[in-house]
């Protein structure tokens, strides 16, 4: 691998870096249903999560309390009705019971969404809710996660429209690599492979390691020929990254687009890109397949 230099980054940067990192926690939530006043820093970060999550960013608020995923527009009124609540019971009880308790109480007695209510104490549930959704290796989105996502994103484009790609990839021929160098060597091409994906993902894609040396990424916005531009710029970089290795490392890429103003579902493609990448794997391996080829310039 190439030694990166040391670069000063700005403040855009560093705040970039605080969101790819910081999942949105319970501090956090507390700040935002108005316990405490949030510092410009913060605001900033709250501001950027909305321009990217829109109302997803909802949905990732009730995670926080609840651990259950609800949808963007639902978590958008279950908040306010829980702000809401909470105002009603502090009146009647003349005394805050906080958001935590207004969430549970609203969402279970009173909307009965939730069956049964863990208590956890406010220092482990940030970590809670961030583990459950990582990969310990890698730091990337599980699968579990990364559907969660997808099938957010997809209403999202709904919604909005644009297109939408889902590029899914494999690592080649890579059990002989654990055969001959060992699994620990084979988990630190894992975590190098995560590196360079990350580094060739937006801010806005979703990167997910989807399974054992399977790995995928959700770009919104990304028709099928850009898509595939990403796609092949990525299998390049895994080669050139370890050029000078004892031993040759490859990925097989599969791509599904759904083009704009057409309704898909996430398990459908997941199946169609994954079609994809059997397709890339048959044909010889190292190679990027799509289900067209994008349109030659005339
Ligand atoms: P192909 O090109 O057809 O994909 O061949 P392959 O050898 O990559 O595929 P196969 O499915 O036969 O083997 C996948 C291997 O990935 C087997 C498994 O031990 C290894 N693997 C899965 N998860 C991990 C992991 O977390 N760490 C390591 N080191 N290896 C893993
Ligand atoms: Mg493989
Ligand atoms: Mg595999």
């Amino acid at each position: 691998m190439q030694k990166m230099q040391p670069v000063k980054k700005t403040h855009q940067e560093e705040l970039a870096d605080i969101m790819a990192n910081a999942e949105l926690d319970i501090r956090f939530v507390i700040a935002l249903a108005g316990d405490r006043t949030l510092n410009a820093r913060e605001r900033d970060i709250l501001q950027r999560m909305y321009d990217e999550r829109g109302e997803g960013l909802y949905s990732d608020i009730l995670s926080v309390l609840t651990h259950r995923s609800f949808p963007p527009k639902q978590a958008r009124h279950l908040w306010d009705e829980i702000t809401e609540h909470r105002k009603t019971l502090r009146t009647k009880l003349n005394r805050d019971v906080g958001i935590s308790v207004a969430a549970h109480d609203y969402l279970t007695n009173i909307a009965g969404l939730m069956a049964a209510v863990g208590i956890v104490e406010e220092s482990k549930m940030s970590s809670l809710a961030s583990v459950a959704t990582r990969d310990g290796l890698t730091g990337l989105f599980d699968q579990t996660s990364f559907k969660h996502r997808l099938k957010e994103e997809l209403e999202r484009q709904f919604r909005y429209g644009g297109p939408l790609s889902l590029v899914m990839f494999d690592l080649d021929k890579f059990k002989s690599i654990n055969d001959t160098y060992g699994h620990s060597e084979g988990d630190i091409v894992l975590k190098n492979i995560s590196d360079i994906l990350v580094r060739q993902a937006r801010r806005i894609d979703t990167t997910a390691r989807y399974g054992g040396e399977e790995f995928a990424v959700i770009l919104p916005e990304v028709d099928l020929k850009a898509a595939f531009i990403f796609a092949e710029r990525l299998r390049q970089k895994v080669m050139e990254s370890f050029q000078d290795n004892p031993y040759p490392v490859t990925i097989s890429v599969g791509i599904a687009t759904n083009p704009t103003d057409s309704a898909e579902n996430a398990d459908n493609l997941i199946r169609r890109a994954d079609e994809q990448l059997y397709k890339a794997k048959n044909s010889g391996r190292n190679r990027v397949c799509l289900e067209e080829e994008p349109k030659k310039e005339a």
